[in-house]
């Protein structure tokens, strides 16, 4: 059992069942996927190949197999870099494959010594491992939960440390051998650790794909397609839990309820298709005026709440003022007519979205429901004198 070639062998079962696994996943279009696909083909051929290397004719079994593992390894890194958004080719790891054939044959037919084959190629899939390792830390979506993602750093980096070792135990002379596949302790546990990272490594990738479906789908249910807003229902969800946090922390909550101006007359004149793509419009103003860590949801219709935690109240006003501007003149002589007010009160009126405000601060004993019937009434007050304006309780 111990013999490498069963390792190799069960590697390239589990090659292939991770290649049907991430092929369950093709369909989806998560970025990245074909290219660990392709990785998992080239790998299950070299494992294949080396498996073959007592049977002799070198070319085929010792230099297209490492060559070919080089060129899986790299399709994963690039698959990885598609995945996290980056721009996938690494022409670096490309010459690096180059460089691991050159290398390979040299020292396999000119100046023949497994050692050094063994610790070029160790080195090469080494940084490889490192580079994937490290992209998992750094590019994980924020907020996302950090199980898959550190997953894949603890598969690859451990690969990278059995590959380091294992190229300075050979590159040193600690180890001498005749042949990769001689059965010798030490070299069956780093052929072990080396290969099994491919298939710790897909199990990893299939995890990632599932967090990017997981968000995908956290998505739809927790925003608004038209507005970009959080739902009714997700925005009350988050906003106990910010209210929680704050109460914790003892920090200030400012809370906003907006509703857009006229907004009738907008669907009357232009059509509901104009009035969605005045909402549209509005999503996206707001979108630019709020920070990470405010909530931002859609409570039905055109009314709108806003959560700032860590704020001030005469801040809050201050950046709903801003908003309210920028409402206004953007889209000024736009594709799209926006000019609510301006039906309202005839063609000298200026052309743009207006909304009113109602604000209020979270006190001692107060419930999420509490601050929304306070802002909601400073909300009616912004109207009844006179819309376009930030009213606070
Ligand atoms: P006010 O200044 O008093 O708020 O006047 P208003 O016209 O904005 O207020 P009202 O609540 O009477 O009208 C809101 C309108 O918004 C009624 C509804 O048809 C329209 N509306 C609600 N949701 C949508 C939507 O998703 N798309 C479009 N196009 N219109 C919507
Ligand atoms: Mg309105
Ligand atoms: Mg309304």
């Amino acid at each position: 059992m111990l013999d490498p070639v069963n390792i190799l062998l069960v590697t390239v079962l589990s090659s292939i069942m991770s290649l049907a696994i991430l092929g369950s996943l093709r369909p989806a279009g998560i970025p990245g996927v074909s290219r660990w696909m392709g990785a998992y083909v080239w790998a299950s051929a070299a494992l294949v190949l080396t498996g073959m290397q007592r049977m002799g004719m070198p070319f085929f079994t010792v230099l297209v197999p490492n060559t070919l593992l080089a060129i899986a390894v790299t399709q994963v890194l690039e698959g990885c870099r598609e995945f996290f958004g980056l721009s996938p080719r690494v022409p670096l790891a490309w010459a690096g494959c180059a460089a691991v054939a050159a290398g390979i044959a040299w020292w396999y037919w000119v100046e023949p010594s497994l050692a050094v084959r063994i610790a070029l190629v160790s080195a090469f899939h080494a940084s490889i491992y490192a580079a994937i390792g490290g992209m998992a830390l750094r590019y994980r979506p924020p907020g996302r939960p950090v199980y898959s993602y550190r997953f894949v750093t603890c598969s690859a980096w451990l690969g990278a440390c059995a590959h380091g070792l294992r190229g300075i135990t050979y590159g040193t002379g600690l180890i001498e051998q005749k042949t990769l596949l001689a059965v010798t302790p030490l070299n069956v546990v780093w052929l072990a650790l080396g290969i099994l990272v491919l298939p710790a490594l897909s199990i990893g990738m299939v995890l990632l794909a599932h967090d990017r479906m997981a968000e995908r789908l956290e998505h739809l249910a927790n925003r608004d397609e038209l507005t970009g807003a959080l739902t009714r229902r997700a925005f009350v969800a988050q906003a106990g839990a910010l209210l929680d946090a704050a109460w914790a922390k003892n920090t200030p909550v400012v809370l906003a309820i907006l509703d857009i101006d006229h907004f009738k007359a907008i669907n009357d004149h232009y059509g509901h298709a104009a009035g969605d793509r005045a909402l549209a419009h509005f999503g996206r103003v707001v979108a630019t005026g709020v920070q990470e860590k405010d909530l931002f949801g859609r409570l039905g219709g055109e009314e709108f709440a806003l959560l700032f935690p860590a704020i001030a109240r005469e801040d809050a006003v201050m950046r709903l003022d801003a908003l309210r501007v920028a409402a206004l003149a953007v889209r000024r002589g736009g594709d799209i007519p926006l000019h609510a007010q301006a039906v309202q009160e005839g063609p000298a009126a200026h052309a743009g979205l207006t909304f009113s405000a109602g604000v209020d601060v979270l006190q001692t004993g107060d419930t999420l429901a509490g601050l929304m019937a306070r802002a909601d009434a400073a909300l009616y007050e912004a109207k009844t004198r006179g819309r376009n304006r930030v009213v606070t309780a």
